[in-house]
């Protein structure tokens, strides 16, 4: 089956065009399944009922089905998808009062297996491709009556090893047709591929870019993100300075704090530095405990503690508050239990 959110409103429209249908259709169909949030085409009364019926047989709106759905007291919603080939994804959906975030995954698993990240524990299995991204966002907002408002892609895989994808996905959620997002309320997180980094800083769209950092030096990035080998740090902050540069948009370095391994006073001196040299803002999180790991978190005195010394360094600090779920279900924990 053809998947509809695969599809442009200009492929779109060929597909309906080619049914021997008027042009409007298209318009109507992408009315219902981004601002009506119809997740079947029988749902679609304007459209005639033959049209239903051709649609339903050949195309799909969601190509998968939520396996689980976890919930937390404070508005927390988690979801597994499967997909259409049956391969399981992670999204999460964080509400507050101003906003509404969605997390998405991009790939199925993960190839550069980060040691201290349950989604890389077995491998990269494939790409989602960017309809698979997009229905994330759908699925939960069809679920929870929430319209999203900010969408970050940090949840399973790395997002610029799956460059195609990740772009249409963002594309579609800025589309004043489709999501209606504004790009500055997307975010787009990396471990860091600097040859992705400088694509994007190519693309016009203002979207945010994060740098998973989560370790101040070469010696203890290239333990924590084996990739690291390939791109050190100095690599990938140049190439965040090309995006600042041609974006002009302040990059974040995110940061996770694990128990004794990368928060001591030196890390947090060093970490002063970079964030210092390209004037990032720096987003302090807490590990998630991963039960088949060796990681611990930390304490929340150790966080206020090193946020506070970045602070007195000149860094822009946020602490990412811990949201329900965040004890049980870090992310690809969900997955790997149902593996
Ligand atoms: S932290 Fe991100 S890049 Fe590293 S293994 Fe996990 S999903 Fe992949």
């Amino acid at each position: 089956m053809k998947h509809i959110l695969d599809m442009t409103p200009e492929t779109l429209l060929a597909e309906i065009e080619s049914l021997g249908e008027k042009k409007f259709r298209a318009k109507q169909i992408l009315e219902w399944v981004w601002r009506k949030g119809a997740t079947d085409f029988a749902a679609m009364t304007n459209l005639s009922e033959f049209l239903r019926e051709t649609l339903s047989r050949e195309f799909c709106v969601f190509s998968g089905d939520v396996v689980t759905e976890s919930r937390a007291d404070d508005g927390v919603v988690k979801l597994l998808i499967a997909m259409g080939d049956g391969e399981k994804v992670e999204t999460v959906m964080i509400p507050s009062s101003t906003r509404t975030t969605v997390c998405v995954s991009t790939q199925v698993g993960c190839a550069l297996g980060c040691t201290f990240c349950a989604s890389g524990l077995g491998g990269l299995v494939r790409n989602l491709t960017g309809g698979e991204i997009i229905e994330q966002v759908l699925q939960l907002q069809a679920i929870t009556g929430r319209k999203v408002t900010n969408v970050v892609f940090m949840g399973m895989g790395e997002p610029l090893l799956n460059y195609g994808a990740t772009l249409a996905a963002v594309r579609a959620l800025i589309d004043e047709r489709r999501g209606g997002i504004s790009a500055r309320k997307i975010t787009v997180s990396t471990v860091g591929i600097p040859e992705g980094i400088q694509k994007l800083s190519q693309e016009d769209i203002p979207v945010t870019l994060a740098i998973s950092l989560h370790a101040p030096n070469d010696a203890l990035r290239s333990e924590l993100i084996p990739i690291n080998r390939k791109y050190p740090i100095d690599d990938i902050l140049a190439a965040a300075g090309e995006f600042f540069e041609a974006r002009g948009r302040e990059v974040t370095l995110e940061y996770t704090l694990i128990n004794g391994v990368n928060d001591s006073n030196l890390c947090c001196q060093a970490l002063a530095k970079l964030a210092g040299r390209l004037r990032c803002n720096v987003n302090l999180i807490k590990y998630n405990f991963v039960p088949s790991l060796k990681f611990e978190s930390p304490s929340s005195e150790t966080i206020e503690a090193f946020a506070s010394r970045l602070r007195a360094g000149g860094v822009n600090v946020n602490i990412r508050e811990s949201r329900g779920l965040d004890s049980e279900a870090a992310c690809g924990q969900l997955r790997l239990r149902k593996l």
